[in-house]
C-alpha cells in the first residue's frame, strides 16, 4: 500500500512518511487494521544500487478486514470477473487458473539463433499467428489474464499471501506459486526449474530492463530485450566463483521490444529455456569473486503481448 491513514485520520503517502510526516500508529484505509511503514531500502541490481520504493504493509500474521479493498481475495474475485472464465471460482471463496502451453511456437531454437523462415519469394516469414479467430481471441484473453495473475502476485509479499485464494492448475495437477512466479532475485532458481521439469508449464518472471539490443547472425537479425540481474553468490560446488541469473526476451519484430527502456519494470510470461552455457567469465575490475558463472534463461516471444509493463497491466 502507498498510503495509509495515521492517528491524526490524515491519509500519509509513503512520500509523505518519508519526510516525517503523519502520527504513529498507522493504519489500513480499506479496514483499520493496523499497518507499519517500511522505509525505501537497497537492492543491488547489474552490480549497481538500486532502491525498492518505501510501502506500508500490515503488522505480522495479520489480514484485512472482510470487505477491505486490499485484501487478496477481493482482488482475486475483480481478477476472476475480468478473466472470461479463465479464473474458475471454486468452493470457499478460492479460484483456481489453469495454465495452458502457449503452441505454435515459430522456432525452439533460440539460443542457437533459429533459422529465418523463408517464404517464396525470399521474404522473411513473420511468426504472425495462424489460428482459427475463436482460439485467437481465447489465447489473447489467456495472457492478459495471465499477466493480471502474475501481477497480483507481484503486489503481495510472498507466495503465502496469494496461494490459499488462487490455485494455480497445469494438465489437472496444481502447481507451486514457487515454480510459476520468479522476481530477480529468483532467476537462478527458474534456471534450475527450467533444467529439470519435464513437462514445462509457462511462467512469469518480473525484473527491471537493462536494454535492448540488436543481434545480427548468419541466421538473422534479432531483437533481444535483457532484464537487470542480481548480485551474484558464492556457486555451492566452488565458492570462490559468482553465481548468477540472467534472463533474456527475444523476437525477429523489433517494435515488440523496443518500446521498452532502461528500468522499466515488466513481466514476462512464457516458455522460458536455457540458453547455452557460457565458460566462467573473469572478473573485469577487483571482485569479491575470481570467476562468474551467468546462467541465462531467454524466452521467444509468441506474441508481444507476452511482455508488459507492470504499470500497464489494467
Ligand atoms: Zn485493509
Amino acid at each position: 500500500m502507498l498510503s495509509a491513514r495515521d492517528a491524526a485520520g490524515n491519509e500519509i503517502t509513503t512520500e509523505r512518511r518519508a519526510l516525517g510526516e503523519g502520527v504513529e500508529p498507522f493504519s489500513c484505509i480499506g479496514c483499520g487494521n493496523g499497518v507499519s511503514f517500511v522505509a525505501a531500502f537497497p537492492r543491488e541490481l547489474d552490480g549497481k544500487p538500486h532502491t525498492v520504493k518505501a510501502f506500508f504493509r500490515l503488522r505480522p500474521k495479520t489480514e484485512h478486514k472482510e470487505n477491505c479493498v486490499y485484501l487478496v481475495d477481493k482482488k482475486v474475485a475483480v481478477l476472476a470477473s475480468k478473466s472470461v472464465g479463465l479464473v474458475e471460482s471454486l468452493k470457499n471463496g478460492q479460484y483456481r487458473f489453469r495454465l495452458v502451453t502457449i503452441d505454435r511456437e515459430p522456432d525452439d531454437k533460440v539460443h542457437t539463433a533459429p533459422a529465418p523462415k523463408i517464404k517464396p519469394g525470399g521474404k522473411e516469414g513473420r511468426p504472425s499467428p495462424q489460428f482459427e479467430p475463436s482460439k485467437s481471441r481465447r489465447l489473447a484473453a489467456y495472457l492478459s489474464t495471465a499477466k493480471r495473475v502474475a501481477r497480483l502476485r507481484a503486489a503481495c509479499e510472498s507466495d503465502e499471501s496469494i496461494k490459499d485464494h488462487l490455485q494455480l492448475v497445469f494438465s489437472n495437477e496444481v502447481v507451486s506459486w514457487n515454480d510459476f512466479y520468479y522476481e530477480s532475485e529468483r532467476f537462478l532458481a527458474a534456471f534450475a526449474w527450467v533444467g529439470n521439469v519435464a513437462n514445462s508449464f509457462p511462467i512469469a518472471l518480473q525484473g527491471r530492463v537493462r536494454n535492448v539490443v540488436t543481434r545480427s547472425t548468419a541466421k538473422g537479425v534479432f531483437h533481444v530485450l535483457n532484464l537487470k540481474s542480481v548480485k551474484a553468490i558464492p556457486l555451492s560446488s566452488d565458492p570462490t566463483i559468482g553465481e548468477s541469473g540472467e534472463a533474456s526476451v527475444w523476437s525477429r519484430q523489433a517494435e515488440w521490444l523496443n518500446r521498452f527502456q532502461e528500468d522499466d519494470e515488466v513481466l514476462a510470461f512464457g516458455h522460458w529455456k536455457q540458453a547455452r552455457q557460457k565458460p566462467v567469465r573473469l572478473p573485469t575490475s577487483v571482485a569479491s569473486f575470481k570467476g562468474f558463472l551467468n546462467r541465462e534463461i531467454s524466452m521467444w516471444l509468441v506474441f508481444s503481448t507476452q511482455i508488459a509493463k507492470l504499470s500497464e497491466i489494467d
